[in-house]
């Protein structure tokens, strides 16, 4: 039988790099889209060195053009659209950009593959930042939204898109609402690896503290090499549906912190409140955490706390990683650089 054919869009990112590692464990024939930029970013494909084993090919989701080529002739039978502007913080300075992205570059995916090649199945990268602060406690796929940043309403743009061409044209597209998810591939800007990376520099007496905006909001956090897999398992089924995808356990940034901060055998302790907040290290007496105005958003979700049953139900997924074995997980992958 001939090899399945998959393309990856946003293949450079956390997410992309995960998956095309589990296609090629699959006998895909896995193609790559990167944006063009003035340096190739190949550096999280070499560190699971699959950076050989994939083509790359340019993508840009404001190029229709080049969309369009791509997949009229690229014959997929598989998309994985994980590209995106997907830093909630950076939304809020370019809206705009971050709508093209986001929302009209999978209009012009979900365009040509009507336009070209309807039996192409499509996965996007939806976003448990839809929900925004819901009254639910816990939300699932008929749970509503309420988005509360440029960046959820994007996504939740190309969320309905999804649908309404799986409606009216029958395609097989489908959207993973997935939760806060992380690893050692994580991009440096997102919380998880900003308090891993500066709390192991502060350790070490690089950085004198680790300067942060609200600790005190949830987020239920997973295992990218975890939920790439839940991905694949929503294109092998019969019909296209919607998932989402979560460790079904929450945490505060604080939680996190502590977590990290014992790991790292360092022993803090907290002072002060709200602006004034800050976590000193007894050992030395220096301050380690400080709150600063800067990084708080101008809009927040106060918890996410997802409900996985359908998926684990239907497609048989559940984490394999916990909230202690992820933080493991990223500070070994971190304190390694140092050795
Ligand atoms: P990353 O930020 O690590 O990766 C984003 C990817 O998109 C990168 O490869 C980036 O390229 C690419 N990209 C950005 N802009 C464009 C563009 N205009 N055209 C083409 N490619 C572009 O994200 P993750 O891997 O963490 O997330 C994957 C997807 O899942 C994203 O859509 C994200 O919004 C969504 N998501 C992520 C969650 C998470 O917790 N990680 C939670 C829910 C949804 P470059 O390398 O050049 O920057
Ligand atoms: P997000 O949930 O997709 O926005 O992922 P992030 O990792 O960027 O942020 C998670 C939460 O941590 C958000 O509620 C942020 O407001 C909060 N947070 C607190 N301090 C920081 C910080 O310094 N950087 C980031 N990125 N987030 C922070």
């Amino acid at each position: 039988m001939a090899k399945k054919k998959a393309l990856i869009t946003g293949v450079t990112g956390q997410d992309g790099a995960y998956l095309a590692k589990l296609l090629l464990k699959k006998g895909y024939r896995v193609v790559g889209g990167e944006r063009e930029n003035s340096s190739s970013n190949l550096w999280r494909l070499k560190e699971l060195n699959i950076d050989k084993k994939i083509k790359i090919v340019p993508f840009e989701l404001l190029e229709e053009n080049l969309i369009n080529k791509e997949i009229r002739y690229g014959r997929y039978n598989e998309i994985y659209n994980l590209a995106a502007q997907s830093f909630v913080e950076k939304s809020f300075v370019s809206p705009v950009y971050t709508s093209n992205v986001n929302a009209l570059g999978v209009i012009r995916i979900l365009e040509a593959i009507r336009q070209f090649s309807a039996k192409t199945k499509l996965y996007q990268a939806s976003s448990s930042e839809m929900f925004g602060n819901v009254k639910s406690r816990r939300q699932n796929e008929d749970t509503s939204f309420e988005p509360v940043s440029p960046y959820a309403v994007s996504k939740l743009h190309a969320h309905w898109m999804i649908d309404v061409y799986r409606n009216a044209y029958n395609l097989f597209c489908c959207s993973g609402i997935l939760f806060n998810h992380t690893s050692p591939l994580r991009g440096n800007e997102f919380v998880t690896k900003k308090i891993i990376g500066d709390l192991i520099k502060v350790k070490f007496k690089i950085l004198p503290e680790v300067l942060l905006g609200n600790i005190h909001v949830r987020r239920d956090w997973g295992y990218s090499h975890d939920y790439v897999d839940a991905m694949w398992k929503m294109l092998q089924q019969k019909k296209p549906e919607d998932y989402v995808i979560s460790s079904g356990i929450t945490h505060t940034v604080k939680d996190f912190i502590n977590k990290v901060a014992k790991y790292l055998e360092m022993d803090i302790f907290w002072q002060g409140k709200n602006l004034n907040e800050v976590a000193i290290d007894r050992a030395t007496k220096k301050r380690v955490i400080k709150i600063k105005k800067k990084f708080f958003r101008p809009n927040d979700i106060n918890h996410t706390y997802g409900n996985s049953s359908k998926a684990k139900k239907i497609l048989k997924w559940k984490p394999k990683t916990d909230f202690d074995l992820l933080v493991k997980i990223m500070c070994d992958a971190e304190l390694s650089k140092y050795k």
